[in-house]
């Protein structure tokens, strides 16, 4: 027997052990040792004896048989150091031979004897000799009469006698497991699920609880909770007469582990089996401070435990998992936080695509607003409007989407786009109002004049036909896929108060309407960090008059047509401070160039001549004449606050009068955050901050009314964060705009990136979606060195990001240590930004 070889350990309570060198499973035998559970012995090589293994080099397998002398069976099971890195499957049976079945039949019966036998036979021809299962085809299913004909089926294939040596059957099931481990298809396919190259696998060679004979025989599995809920119920399943996790695969014989009204189960069964497995599988709940699977198995009525296994999960459980360890004291608030991934929240405040429905994938695309939902397609943000008066689910279907549709975006269950990529139009929406989003599938035809869609293996779906749509994943399914509603149940909000009083970085969400600022409130967002003011010019009554402003020849023109849209913002500004009770909500003036609000088609124009009374042709004409040839980079944000500077007057003017009606309701005065965009040079803030003082005196003179107000501006060009230093004096804010800043730093477009995104990522030319995470060595510096001057200068001045990475977990590090105060994101990505945040506070 070896002694100390710490490759080729007997697992005791204190025999050297790590999953880093032996795997997870031997580790937590280990643990289970040390509770003094019933675990069959055990011999666990080291990552170390299995990588040589595989080289050729078989230890003194004499020894390690010799730690098990009184089983008569053996089993190896694979232990790579995470469980979800896989492994190959494990070898039950090992050590049956001829001479053993003829010793079993009498100690468990001759079926039993032959069962064992023959299921050991077949898995070895299968998994160590590697032999076509179909050799066992002709097979006779009683297994006394099947094994002879299995014991030569194996001699004709392989010119040998089954080896009836356990020595031998060790040797080659050890080397066929090592081997595999090794293969390239197994090495890609733990690498995709996080696994380094050079992963080890760890072996354990354990005694085997036969679950076959005579007395109370079977095997099962038994958790403490349900793994879709996390609610507390034993769950599980028993099969007599069985070995490994038949349980669980056996469909029909296999019984429940509590009374059930819908048939057997082991509580009645076997009643004290039941409570003592019950028993282990709390202590080891409580001891390992996790919740676990028990893998049992029953030989004569007595109980053994053959592995622990944390039980799988999804999001939900996971939450309702460790809240309830967190309270029931056996692990701390801050391990409950950290043991919930921030992005799974997505999975419960959202709907989700059955995991367990069959999934028919037409097409991918970009995954740009999770959720999912399955409707009939339509073209045109009409006819979603159409649907959606009908009560009828409809999926709208866009090249891209601009301000035209989001009525029909509001009106549609989720949005299909061939262009654009994270913070194009229908992606920024789409988070914004919890709608489902697939963008940049240009992998599909979209052809809108046929109205329908070819996808690439030739299907087509038409207008009025069904669609589902996974905006959790970016997938494009066929037909109606059956969903899971979302769930934001008790667990989930104790999780997020504890998230809350330890984070230190503060979360705001943005918002642009009333129905915004509701979410964003129910998500406990500390006040709004982005009201993007254009958003609410988009109803039918406001986009008339908003065209008739930009169609304004003159000041006066421009000036009544502001003049109808002075009470409108003035309403919904009020109606914001009304729902956010007091918490900052930070206005961004307008930025979009102003063409976005004029129809692109000819019957748009149409429409457009008849409300204004104008000759068709003029309207196209100023139409065309609007027209840049790069918007984005033309007149916008603070361009169109300097050159058509009666907007940003009406807008401050209806936030001031705003501020002052809504003070007089509330307890304490409002003091409202207005934002300048796009700004890149100083002279821009001082003319911009000269108007809204002077609008603020005014509406002070007219209302009687003291009130502060606080100005910041958005850095979202670059020269704007090296020139930070010039800016900041004059502010009490900057908001750093990570879209546009990150589509200015690398000369690359927002709307269009998502064109060629995917082969940039495929082959490494970025990381990642620079729009999606941010990308720090770059953006990140800018942003670093706009925080760094304005602080030099200002002090106080508060800082914070509301660009699409405001609810990007890695781009929240990255802000919490450049120091800013809050970060700002879409209302449904809140509950994830907090727990991020709370998670870089543990
Ligand atoms: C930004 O550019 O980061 C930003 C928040 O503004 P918008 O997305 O509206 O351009
Ligand atoms: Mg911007």
């Amino acid at each position: 027997v070896q002694h100390n070889d710490p490759d080729i350990t007997l697992i005791t309570p204190d025999a050297p052990m790590a999953a880093e060198t032996h795997g997870g499973r031997a580790k937590c035998l280990q643990r289970l040792a040390r509770l003094d559970l019933p675990v069959p012995r055990a011999v666990a090589l080291s990552f170390k004896a299995v990588h040589g293994i595989a080289a050729g080099d078989m230890p003194d397998l004499q020894a390690l048989l010799a730690h098990f002398d009184a089983a008569p069976l053996l089993c190896v099971r694979p232990s790579s150091e995470d469980p979800d890195w896989g492994g190959p499957g494990a070898i039950l049976n090992i050590g049956m031979n001829d001479a053993l079945y003829a010793e079993l039949q009498g100690r468990i019966g001759k079926v039993s004897a032959a069962t064992l036998y023959l299921r050991f036979i077949q898995s070895y021809a299968i998994h160590v000799a590697r032999l076509d299962p179909d050799m066992f085809d002709d097979v006779c299913e009683d297994p006394v009469q099947g094994l002879p004909q299995s014991l030569h089926a194996y001699a004709e294939e392989t010119d040998e006698e089954f080896p009836q040596d356990p020595a031998v059957q060790l040797a080659e099931v050890l080397r066929s497991m090592a081997r595999a481990w090794e293969g390239t298809t197994a090495r890609l396919l733990r690498q995709a699920k996080g696994a380094p190259a050079d992963a080890g696998l760890g072996l354990v060679v354990q005694a085997l609880a036969l679950g076959l004979g005579k007395g109370e025989c079977g095997s099962g599995v038994m958790q403490l909770v349900n793994s879709q809920t996390g609610v507390r119920k034993i769950t599980g399943r028993y099969l007599s007469q069985s070995q490994g996790r038949e349980a669980l695969t056996a469909d029909g014989d296999a019984i429940y582990l509590t009374r059930d009204p819908r048939g057997a189960s082991l509580e009645e069964q076997a009643p004290e089996a039941f409570e003592e497995l019950r028993k282990h599988t709390d202590l080891m709940r409580t001891r390992l401070r996790e919740e676990m699977q028990a893998e049992f198995t029953i030989e004569g009525g007595k109980v053994y435990l053959l592995d622990g296994v944390r039980v799988a999960r999804n999001a939900r459980a996971a939450v309702a998992i460790a809240v309830a360890l967190a309270d029931d004291g056996i692990i701390a608030h801050e391990e409950a936080l950290m043991r919930v991934e921030p992005r799974a929240l997505n999975e419960l405040l959202h709907r989700q695509v059955d995991p367990e429905a069959e999934r028919d994938v037409l097409a991918r695309g970009i995954a740009a607003s999770p959720g999912a939902a399955a409707g009939a397609i339509v073209f045109s943000a009409a006819e979603a409007q159409a649907y959606d008066a009908r009560g009828e689910a409809c999926i709208l279907v866009r090249r891209e989407t601009s301000s035209e549709d989001v009525r029909g975006m509001h009106a549609a269950v989720g949005v299909l786009t061939e262009r654009g990529g994270i913070t194009s139009h229908a992606a920024v929406i789409g988070r914004g109002i919890g709608l489902p989003c697939v963008v940049g599938a240009s992998d599909i035809r979209f052809q809108p004049r046929k109205k329908q869609l070819t996808f690439p293996d030739g299907r087509v779906v038409k207008e009025g036909e069904f669609l589902t749509l996974n905006g959790t994943d970016g997938e494009v399914l066929a037909g109606e896929t059956p969903l899971l509603e979302s769930s934001r149940d008790d667990a989930l909000k104790k999780l997020m108060t504890w998230a809350d009083d330890i984070r230190d970085i503060s979360v705001r969400a943005n918002a642009d309407t009333p129905a915004d600022a509701d979410l964003a409130h129910s998500f406990k967002a500390q006040g709004i960090g982005l009201c993007r003011t254009e958003h609410m010019f988009f109803d039918e009554d406001r986009l008339t008059v908003m065209r008739e402003m930009i169609f304004a020849d003159t000041s006066a023109d421009r000036a009544a047509a502001l003049e109808l849209l002075l009470p409108m913002q003035r309403a919904d500004f009020i109606e914001l401070f009304r729902i956010m009770r007091g918490k900052p909500v930070c206005i961004r003036l307008f930025d979009p160039p102003l063409h976005e609000f004029l129809p692109t088609d000819r019957a748009g124009h149409l429409q457009l001549a008849e409300a204004l009374d104008l000759p068709l042709s003029t309207v196209t004409r100023r139409v065309e004449a609007l027209g840049e040839y790069n918007p984005m980079l033309g007149m916008r944000g603070v361009r169109l606050g300097i050159t058509v500077p009666e907007i940003y007057d009406m807008q401050a003017r209806a936030i001031f009068e705003a501020a002052v009606e809504a003070s007089q309701k509330g307890p304490d005065p409002i003091v409202p955050e207005i934002m300048i965009p796009l700004v890149s040079a100083r002279r821009e803030v001082e003319i911009v901050k000269t108007r809204i003082d002077s609008a603020a005196a005014a509406v002070r003179n007219e209302t009687g009314q003291d009130f502060s107000y606080r100005l910041g501006v958005m850095v979202e060009t670059p020269r704007a964060a090296l020139r930070a230093a010039e800016i900041a004096p004059l502010v009490s804010f900057l908001s750093f705009g990570t879209n546009d800043l990150t589509q200015m730093t690398y000369g690359l477009s927002r709307d269009d990136a998502g064109r060629f995104m995917s082969d940039y990522v495929r082959q490494r030319v970025y990381p990642e979606d620079p729009f999606h995470t941010l990308d720090i060595d770059g953006v990140g510096e800018l942003l670093r060195i706009g925080a760094d001057r304005a602080r030099a200068v200002n002090p106080d001045v508060v800082m914070s990001i509301c660009g699409e990475h405001g609810g990007n977990p890695e781009s929240i590090a990255f802000c919490r240590d450049v120091g800013f105060d809050y970060v700002s994101c879409s209302p449904f990505r809140v509950p994830v930004a907090r727990l991020a945040a709370a998670q870089l506070a543990v």
